[in-house]
């Protein structure tokens, strides 16, 4: 049961910094918050949001409530801050997580066992949230998307009763999970695999950005037939000049290769050897540990306001990389402060047995801009910035989108084959027939009705007492 102090209503000197996203660009007002600490006040917080005819839109920090348009009074936001556990079973190579584990949680266990999770490129973001929209990360070229490695989920239904998802239990459910979000019902716990990355070389070569036009055009052509154990991703960077900033790039303009390799140092060098040949001004690579691999990117670490957009791309010809570079490079005014390609391709192409909701992807590229927003005339450079980008790739868009990357409200029917988007309609009537949850990106049941608000006892502060 839960109890007043986990409840946070409009007026409590808590209010502002509960209802806050990881995003600080989205104002999230829902009719109140509450923070449970276990599954069973979960259950307890659905069946009350239920009752009082609330949505439940679930978030562990708000990494991607940018894609959640807003969180009104008709909604009651379900943290799972509090409940953060990690276990291990290295022998197994199998980790459990509660719901807001974060990536670094699970890489501080693992990581010194020579194990690693399917994790982001961030180590901060959220464990869950990020394995339900898919899970790309610098293993997924070998091993696939994260949504892929779930053995088991348990999840509260919208009728407050908690089930175990994996192969023999809910096999729908556990289907729709990997891949189709969070419109199923509130994971309380996942189960996933490990993978062996004793040996492991990572870090990045970074050029003064006059050089992003030949850096990026060698690339393109060195990545075309690198082993799936090798993963990188080349960015434009326009580093802002923050203190906390490591002095090699602080305030700097550079055109960035980063990169990690599942496997022997020496093979790695010989791999890695035209892009040195390049003569990079920084080289960080060397032979890391694999807890290494969330901080890699040098993401950002605190709560920011930011806007974001990207494609993913069939293909990747020099003439995309031309545009590129005079839509974010030098020269061309682009306010973004990362402008980024990930190659995709190996394991992600191929959907493996049983796979999940989002079984593989297609496409060979993934582009993805970032500009920080500290204030509102920069918002709209940013997104006008973001789209003369999506203009100038459209050529090679596949027009097929990454859930985990779009960070904006979408029809979801541009992430699944229709086959696909149709069997997670069902699978949303069968556990959430009147749309309860409300997921970023949502799965909407066919024919199922919003729950319109009855009156709560005090508009939006509703009785502790009632959980
Ligand atoms: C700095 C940064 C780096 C990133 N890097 C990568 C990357 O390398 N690869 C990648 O694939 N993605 C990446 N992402 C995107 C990230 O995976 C998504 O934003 C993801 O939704 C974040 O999950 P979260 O739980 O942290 O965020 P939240 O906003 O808390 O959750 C996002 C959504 O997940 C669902 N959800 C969360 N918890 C639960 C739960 N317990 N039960 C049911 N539903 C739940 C809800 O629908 C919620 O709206 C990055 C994002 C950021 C901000």
């Amino acid at each position: 049961m839960l109890n007043a102090a986990q409840l946070v209503r409009p007026g409590d000197e808590r209010w502002d910094s509960a209802r806050a996203a990881w995003n600080l660009a989205i104002d999230q007002r829902p009719a109140l918050v509450a923070q449970p600490g276990d599954a069973d006040e979960v259950a307890a917080v659905v069946n009350f949001a239920r009752e009082n005819g609330l949505r439940v839109a679930v978030q562990a920090e708000g990494h991607g409530a940018g894609a959640l348009a807003g969180v009104g009074e008709d909604t009651l936001l379900l943290k799972t801050g509090r409940m953060t556990g990690v276990e291990i079973d290295a022998e197994n190579r199998r980790a459990r997580v509660s719901a807001a584990a974060k990536w670094r949680d699970v890489s501080a266990v693992a990581s010194p066992r020579g194990l690693a999770p399917l994790s982001g490129l961030s180590a901060e973001v959220g464990v869950v949230g990020y394995t339900l929209g898919g899970g790309l990360g610098w293993l997924s070229r070998k091993h696939g998307l994260a949504c892929n490695s779930v053995l088991a989920a348990e999840v509260i239904t919208a009728d407050g009763t908690l089930v175990r998802a994996d192969r023999d239990n809910e096999p729908d459910l556990f289907w729709a999970l990997r891949g189709g979000g969070g419109s199923f019902g509130a994971v309380t716990a996942l189960e996933f695999e490990l993978y062996p990355a004793g040996e492991l070389y990572a870090g990045m070569f970074a050029w003064p950005w006059q050089r992003t036009a030949d850096v990026l055009h060698a690339w393109r052509e060195w990545v075309s037939d690198v082993p799936d154990a090798l993963s990188t991703v080349a960015r434009i960077l326009q580093v802002p000049p923050l203190p906390d900033i490591p002095e090699p790039v602080r305030g700097r303009q550079l055109v960035v290769i980063g990169g990690a390799y599942l496997g022997a140092e020496g093979l790695a060098g010989e791999l890695l050897r035209p892009l040195r040949d390049l003569r990079p001004e920084l080289d960080t690579f060397g032979a890391v540990a694999p807890g290494a691999l969330g901080r890699l990117h040098m993401e950002p670490e605190d709560p920011m306001p930011y806007a974001v957009g990207g494609q993913m791309l069939d293909e990747l010809p020099a003439a995309a990389i031309d545009a590129i570079t005079e839509a974010a490079g030098p020269g061309s005014g682009s306010p973004l402060i990362s402008f980024e390609l990930r190659q995709l391709g190996g394991a992600l192409t191929e959907p493996p047995p049983d796979a999940g909701a989002l079984a593989a992807l297609d496409q060979a590229f993934l582009t993805h801009g970032v500009g920080t927003i500290m204030d509102p005339s920069a918002a709209t450079a940013i997104n006008t910035q973001l789209d003369v980008l999506a203009d100038a790739l459209k050529p090679w868009d596949s027009g097929v989108g990454l859930a985990n990357f779009v960070d904006v409200p979408t029809d979801a029917r541009t992430f699944y084959p229709p086959e696909t988007f149709d069997r997670l309609q069902e699978v949303k009537r069968r556990y959430d027939p009147d749309d309860l949850f409300r997921a970023n990106h949502p799965i909407p049941s066919p024919g199922g009705h919003v729950v319109v608000p009855a009156e709560l006892e005090t508009p939006g502060v509703p009785e502790a007492r009632k959980l």
